[in-house]
């Protein structure tokens, strides 16, 4: 069994690094942020009651992040193990997290803030699949159009330089003491998020003592 928390600037390609070791690795990715963008499109309850602190940049509140992440987990369907992404992102929702679950390692992709700005900006995302691209790095093969099924693609509605600004100043002030608090228990690997995602992938597997090629 493998538990991973993965931590990191905006853009610094969590879910991207979360996706590629959860397939090859049979762990279950759980992004927070994806869970509430899934409600926020299908309307739901919980959609509705995070919706306007989403775009606006701010964090939600403890309750509904760590109501998500509770609910997912107690889903048992991880036997492999999970790889968070999206958690904890303050003191209280670490206090939380350690006192339910032990892990194994923290990812800490590390992207300089003036990289950020680059990559959120170009980041779009299939408003009918949520595939990623990246106009720089990762452009789909039509102008606008998702690869993989045909839809549109459209930027996010917390990828303006508005929010971002605000999602950049919550992560310095209130997750980098969480990554200074994993650190101090030693979970911390750092691994420097700028090349290819498959050198970045690479590395985060050689940090994690991990295959290169599954299992
Ligand atoms: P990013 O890390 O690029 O800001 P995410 O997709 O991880 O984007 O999260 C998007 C938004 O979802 C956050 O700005 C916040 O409003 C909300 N969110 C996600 N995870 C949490 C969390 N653990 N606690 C509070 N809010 C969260
Ligand atoms: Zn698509």
């Amino acid at each position: 069994m493998r538990k991973y928390v993965i931590m990191g600037v905006q853009g610094s390609g969590k879910g991207t690094q979360s996706m590629m070791l959860a397939a090859d690795f049979d762990l279950v990715h759980i992004a927070v942020g994806d869970i509430f963008r899934w409600n926020v499109q299908h309307h739901t309850k919980l959609g509705a009651q995070v919706r306007r602190t989403m775009a606006g940049g701010e964090l939600v509140s403890d309750d509904l992040a760590e109501g998500v992440v509770k609910d997912r987990l107690t889903a048992h369907d991880w036997n492999y193990g999970f790889i968070i992404d999206g958690f904890p992102r303050n003191q209280r929702q670490a206090e939380f997290f350690l006192e339910s679950y032990d892990i194994d390692g923290v990812i800490h992709l590390e992207l300089p803030d003036s990289e950020v700005r680059r990559r959120v900006m170009a980041r779009r995302l299939c408003a009918d699949c949520g595939m990623d691209y990246n106009l720089i790095a990762n452009s789909p093969h039509e102008e606008g159009q998702c690869d993989a099924c045909g839809g549109k693609l459209v930027q996010r509605e917390d990828d303006t330089e508005q929010a971002l600004a605000v999602r950049l100043r919550e992560y310095h002030a209130k997750t980098n003491p969480v990554l200074d608090l994993f650190r101090r228990k030693e979970y911390v690997v750092n691994v420097d998020a700028r090349p290819d995602r498959q050198t970045v992938q690479r590395e985060i597997r050689a940090a994690l003592h991990l295959p290169q090629h599954g299992s």
